[in-house]
């Protein structure tokens, strides 16, 4: 028996704020624990034939995964989500929804990782993929009889373009086209894609969600019935669906989404100004920054700017310097979590991007990506201050 979901967390009367602290009472255990307790269990026994509790087997369904499946669709505003292993597993999934044949336009500026699934996968499963700048380009121009989906971050990785998503749902509106956003760098603390048109959100879990680098997992929301079923088929015929203890994990962490998207918020903006003074540094790009060419869809479409700043150095050469003399900001791919990090796109994140698309969108040698952590903005400066100096001697050296 489907177990019949009741989203207690999806009620419009709560903030978002307040919405990270609900949990689905129906799911309630007896003893009324508020750490939602882990599920540890593969399967479930059934009290009689046709009685089945609502959870049979994990890779279907699985009490401590239901539980932050409802925290997460209450804050994309969705009447579903689905929680899988990884970012990557529910993208992947998501793609699943297409057959040989089917043509996709996809933005050119993505997480290296989609980018490599686009080209590696799903041309070879028959999937047709258009890339074009959504946030330049017109969409209809792109349009063909076999499109089937539009699919985009906004703001980017790591370029951070800026897209209209009411706008380019509206142009691509009617045509059974389905509208996929991933929204890993906003969060639903900041945009909610859901509500300005898209059809699918996506999350890589692994970041703000989960907040502290201890756990990989994926999100997919939606607000459509029939499209859920087709993504809950697939969900339970292929598993990949997220452990009790990383749904754990996640839940746990989005106990203080507010709380830390608002620092790193705050962080990022001071960061963004700072490093825009210094004369190692060419190009900060921030939605929340005034010259940022999406600051106004910023400003209509979401509730913040976020806390990931790409910015630009003068020489390949500052880059590695920087990265190499990083102390209290850590040196490693991803995002979201408490501590800082800086990322070489090139080397990274982005190292398997074909060569003409990065050039296209700017990510060369030069360009370093920072998730910016809840440290103490002060602390951060003088971080910077330090790298900034060593890398200057060390240009003047050479
Ligand atoms: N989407 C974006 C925007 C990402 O940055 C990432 C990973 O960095 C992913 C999806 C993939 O997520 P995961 O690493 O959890 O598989």
């Amino acid at each position: 028996m489907e177990r019949e979901k009741e989203y207690a967390c999806a009620d419009e009367k709560y903030s978002v704020d307040t919405k990270c602290q609900l949990f689905d009472r129906t799911l309630a255990d007896q003893w009324g624990a508020l750490s939602f307790p882990i599920y540890q269990s593969a399967t479930f026994a059934h009290r009689g034939l046709g009685e089945s509790t609502g959870f049979d087997y994990t890779r279907m369904q699985n009490p401590t995964r239901q539980q932050l499946e409802s925290v997460v669709a209450g804050l994309e505003n969705g009447i579903d989500a689905l929680a899988y292993s990884s970012g990557m597993a529910a993208v992947a999934n998501v793609m699943e929804l297409f057959s040989p044949g089917d043509h996709i336009i996809v933005d050119e500026d993505l997480y290296g990782g989609s980018v490599r699934l686009f080209n590696e996968i799903s041309r070879k499963n028959g999937i047709e993929i258009t890339t074009a700048c959504l946030c330049r380009e017109d969409v209809t121009t792109h349009l063909r009889q076999n499109t089937k989906a539009v699919y985009l971050e906004t703001p980017t990785n790591p370029m951070m373009n800026v897209t209209d998503i009411q706008k380019l749902s509206d142009d691509i509106s009617g045509r059974g086209i389905l509208l996929i956003v991933d929204n890993t760098f906003l969060t639903p603390y900041f945009q909610n894609p859901l509500d300005l048109g898209a059809d699918i959100v996506i999350h890589s879990g692994t970041k703000f969600l989960g907040g502290h680098h201890d756990t990989i997992g994926g999100f997919v929301v939606v607000k459509d019935k029939e499209l859920d079923d087709r993504l809950r088929l697939l969900y339970k015929t292929i598993g990949s669906g997220l452990s009790p203890f990383d749904s754990w994990l996640i839940l746990r962490g989005i106990r203080t989404l507010s709380v830390r998207l608002e620092r790193a918020e705050y962080n990022a903006g001071k960061l963004a100004e700072y490093l825009k003074g210094k004369d190692l540094v060419t190009k900060v790009i921030y939605p929340g920054l005034s010259d940022h060419p999406g600051i106004e869809i910023m400003k209509k479409q979401a509730r913040g700017f976020g806390a990931m700043i790409t910015f630009e150095v003068k020489s390949a050469g500052i880059a590695r310097s920087i990265l190499n003399n990083v102390q209290l900001i850590y040196f490693a791919e991803s995002l979201g979590g408490t501590e800082t990090l800086i990322t070489y796109p090139i080397t990274q994140t982005h190292a398997e991007v074909p060569k003409d698309l990065l050039e296209k969108n700017g990510i060369t040698d030069r360009v370093l990506r920072l998730s910016v952590g809840i440290e103490g903005i002060d602390d951060l400066i003088n971080e910077f201050e330090r790298v900034f100096e060593i890398a200057e001697k060390e240009s003047s050296d050479n």
